[in-house]
């Protein structure tokens, strides 16, 4: 396509534009002045773009260099149009970004739109932004002219909001956009002066471009400039007075910036629609010179576990906009951050491949995690309802530092909520070593799927009976967790489900009694490992087990079987761990078999078979060999009943024939009635 095609060209929308369309118009319709807000917060980032080309082409900006953002009311035409001489776009960025949806998470988002249930738009509007369609809010056609830096042609993009758009060649003056919107009745009160003027304070006051409003002054002048005190003329004047403060919300003092502020300043930058969680504002002066401001959103986007994740983190280097989604100031496990870093020592020309080497880099990104750690913590002191919050929006993420991040160890374990045995409501490890009773030296805990099927598992037994509390982890990313965090608070955490458990330090008398037992049980178990053979690694009376006959456990320094699963769900390979079998040699079940080995050990391996199925059911591992294990029930289960179990209840069997003659003889005489229908 070229400039030499005169007609507009029409396009339809993808699908996903028209529900976000409609998504918006529907829920935001008590807040149709945010418009505004969006459309200069993308003016204003349009405006950071050209300023950034401009670091490294010279020439992009040409003559027109300051810049800004202009707001120009027409009440007779009763349009109002946003100015900017940004980056603008060129006629193919105009399609793409007008008429797809382009953010990282926009399938899921989709998603969620055609699941949602009544009631959710605004929160699904929230996690996504709002952006350029909530011009609709007000207007019933909206024209954008675009002049991308240096091109010959603009371009303008028309569309009534339903369905389709068009696009033609147009005249625009200089570079940049000029979105016009035309207003429906009902909001004309957009373009008035008061109106603009009350939504700039308001929303966009901290926006570091000016923003100016086009304006119209009469006033009187002599009409003889020689005779200053004879008759007056009106002169009316058209002209832009600035209605934004202008400069940067983070160069401002803490105290003299308000929540609001805050807040609209948040939105802007993240197009979040929701206020942030929590937010922390610091200048550090020392080996290196920057300002952060880093809020924390309060809910989780679509796309935060996916690799693509942006890191929200905005660099600018002397309050000049470098760029966006800087990924080398923080660490991964703190993407869900939105906020701006201000440098006064790096160079205005840095490059992706210089912030990755560079010390001060390293200096600010250990001062980011400091702060934002020390936010979190103080959240969860201060506000704890408000860090549960966090904690089911992010904690899955926030996790996955305590495998990575070695030197925060400590910090982030701090704020680790987990499930508990005891407890209803996730806990602390804190707490959870406040409540531990005397004698337990350890913090216990286990891994699977969910806390429910946990909380019956075979390998607590023990421990319930002393009163002791478990820790459950039920997070994929958990098992990473245990791996790296060995100790808290200098107490170790072991796993219920390895190696040898031991609860407390055995006395003489003690070790004599196990010593005892495991020579009374030498024969049996030796005869249950020849069945079993090198399925396991060995058999052994346990420790952990009360009720329970037998569970699987796996060695000292072997994989949990939850990450067993886990890997082997995602197609990974891994090689089959043997586990240790224990048994409960005061369970009466044990103890038949046991009899049964001295009596008929021919039937000995059917039993252990099956209880070595039940123990890897109870694992939450699949039985090896499934039809063998269903034969062996049944038999088991036939064998089972007693000759006396079959005596039959003559009332029952009476009441049943009744039923069934009945049931027969209307049967016949339909038989009778079709074979006569045959005939004839
Ligand atoms: P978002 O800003 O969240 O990406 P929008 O729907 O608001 O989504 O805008 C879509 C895209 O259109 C932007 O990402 C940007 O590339 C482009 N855009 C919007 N407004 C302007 C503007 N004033 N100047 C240049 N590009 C713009």
């Amino acid at each position: 396509m070229n400039s030499t095609v005169e007609q507009p060209e029409t396009f339809t929308f993808q699908a996903e534009v028209n529900q976000v369309l409609s998504l918006v118009i529907n829920s935001l319709y008590s807040h149709k002045e945010i418009f505004l807000r969006e459309l200069v917060s993308n003016a204003s980032d349009a405006l950071d773009k050209i300023r950034f080309r401009a670091l490294t082409e010279h020439d992009v900006m040409g003559e027109d260099k300051e810049l800004k953002v202009q707001l120009i009311p027409d009440e007779t035409g009763q349009t109002l149009t946003i100015r900017d001489n940004g980056v603008g776009m060129t006629r193919e960025e105009l399609i793409k970004n007008l008429g797809t949806i382009a953010h990282s998470g926009s399938t899921a988002f989709v998603k969620a739109l055609q699941e949602k249930k009544e009631g959710d738009d605004l929160q699904l509007i929230g996690q996504f932004g709002v952006g350029f369609y909530s011009s609709y809010l007000v207007a019933d056609t909206v024209t954008v002219q675009s002049r991308a830096p240096l091109a010959e042609e603009a371009w303008q993009w028309t569309s009534e909001g339903s369905g389709s758009f068009s696009i033609e060649p147009c005249e625009l003056e200089g570079r940049g956009t000029a979105i016009t919107l035309h207003l429906k009745d009902e909001h004309k009160e957009f373009n008035t002066e008061w109106k603009l003027r009350e939504l700039v304070r308001k929303f966009s006051d901290y926006v570091s471009f000016p923003i100016e409003l086009e304006v119209t002054r009469t006033r009187e002048e002599p009409k003889d400039e020689s005779d200053p005190e004879g008759p007056k003329e009106k002169v009316t004047e058209v002209k832009f007075e600035q209605i934004n403060n202008a400069s940067a919300l983070w160069k401002r003092k803490k105290e003299d910036i308000e929540d609001e502020q805050y807040n609209e300043f948040y939105k802007h930058l993240s197009h979040d629609w929701n206020a942030p969680l929590a937010r922390t504002h610091f200048s550090i002066e020392g080996r290196a010179m920057f300002t952060g401001l880093l809020f924390v959103p309060e809910k989780a986007p679509f796309d935060m576990f996916s690799s693509m994740e942006r890191r929200g983190i905005r660099l600018f280097v002397k309050r000049v906009f470098i760029m966006e989604e800087c990924k080398e100031l923080i660490p991964e496990y703190l993407r869900f951050l939105r906020g701006v870093v201000d440098s006064d020592d790096l160079p205005l020309n840095v490059s992706r491949e210089l912030l990755q080497e560079d010390q001060m880099v390293r200096f600010i990104k250990n001062q980011l995690v400091k702060k934002t750690l020390d936010l979190l913590q103080e959240l969860a002191d201060d506000q704890p309802e408000t860090y549960e919050k966090f904690w089911s929006a992010f904690g899955m993420v926030l996790k996955e530092g305590i495998h990575t991040d070695e030197k925060n160890r400590k910090k982030l374990a701090k704020l680790l909520r987990c499930h508990s045995t005891t407890q209803e409501k996730l806990t602390s490890l804190d707490d959870y070593i406040e409540r531990m009773p005397e004698g337990q030296s350890s913090i216990y805990y286990i891994t699977g799927d969910n806390p429910a099927t946990l909380a019956k598992s075979p390998h607590l037994e023990t421990l319930a009976k002393k009163g002791y509390e478990v820790v459950m982890f039920t997070d994929p990313i958990d098992e990473w967790v245990v791996m790296s965090l060995t100790e808290y608070q200098d107490k170790k955490l072991v796993s219920v489900s390895k190696g040898d458990l031991e609860l407390e330090e055995p006395d003489e008398e003690a070790k004599k009694e196990t010593e005892a037992q495991a020579k009374d049980f030498k024969g049996f178990t030796e005869a249950v490992a020849e069945v079993l053979g090198d399925r396991v690694e060995k058999v052994e009376i346990s420790k952990r087990l009360a009720d329970s006959p037998c569970c699987l456990v796996v060695p000292e320094h072997g994989m949990h079987a939850h990450l067993e699963r886990l890997l082997k769900q995602s197609n990974r390979d891994v090689p089959q761990a043997r586990r240790i079998f224990e048994i409960n040699a005061k369970h009466p079940l044990i103890l038949t078999v046991r009899q049964l080995h001295k009596a008929r050990s021919d039937k000995l391996s059917d039993w252990v078979e099956l209880l070595y199925a039940q123990a890897q059911i109870l694992e939450g591992s699949p039985v090896s060999d499934p039809g063998a294990f269903a034969q062996r029930l049944s038999e088991l289960m036939n064998a089972a009943v007693q000759p006396e179990d079959l005596v039959v209840d003559e009332s029952v069997v009476e009441e049943e024939v009744v039923e069934e003659t009945a049931a027969e003889e209307t049967e016949t005489s339909e038989t009778a009635e079709e074979e006569s229908d045959a005939e004839s």
